[in-house]
């Protein structure tokens, strides 16, 4: 579905199974072949240890900043058939995956269905996003918050840039 206007919207990747470096590098390059999407800005790479079950692997996070006429819900389903395509292997909640997208905010859309909600309700809390977001978009807010607010709430997950 396309959207009647341009809209900037903010991706998060992460990666911790089968290379995940080049899961994330490859995912980037695969977000800038969207259609009607083009990547204007993405961080560096970092490495993150895992919230929830720690016997997992580290993980590698980055953030891409895109424009796009697609709707939010079909800017969605081309991040889930990405995931596919990366053969996403997830076998439990907060467990090792090949590869997450998440669709972190969408203009200043806010929506709350069955499939979708903006901006992300978990990410603002992840320090694995908001530095990210900060490398790229310093000034970006999220829900109404600035990026500055959000990093005084963040818990104490250990975040290391890995590669630019
Ligand atoms: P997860 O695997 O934990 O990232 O969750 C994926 C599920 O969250 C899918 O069923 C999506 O439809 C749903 N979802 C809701 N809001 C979002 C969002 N902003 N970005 C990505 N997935 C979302």
């Amino acid at each position: 579905m396309r959207a009647a206007h341009e809209a900037v919207a903010y991706v998060g990747l992460g990666s911790n199974l089968d290379g995940p470096v080049d899961q994330v590098r490859r995912a980037l390059e695969a977000l800038a072949r969207l259609p009607l999407t083009s990547v204007t800005a993405r961080s560096s790479l970092y490495g993150s240890a895992p919230i929830g079950p720690q016997d997992q692997p580290d993980f590698v996070n980055a953030v891409a900043a895109v424009t796009t006429r697609l709707s939010p819900l079909a800017l969605l389903d081309q991040l889930q058939a990405l995931e596919q395509r990366h053969r996403r292997v997830r076998q439990r909640h907060w467990g090792p995956r090949t590869l997450d997208l998440d669709l972190l905010c969408y203009a200043d859309l806010h929506l709350s269905t069955s499939r979708l909600t903006l901006p992300h309700p978990e990410m603002p809390h992840r320090r694995f996003v908001i530095e990210p977001l900060a490398e790229i978009a310093p000034s970006l807010t999220l829900a109404g918050a600035s990026l500055t607010a959000w990093r005084k709430h963040l818990c104490d997950q250990t975040l290391h840039r890995l590669a630019p």
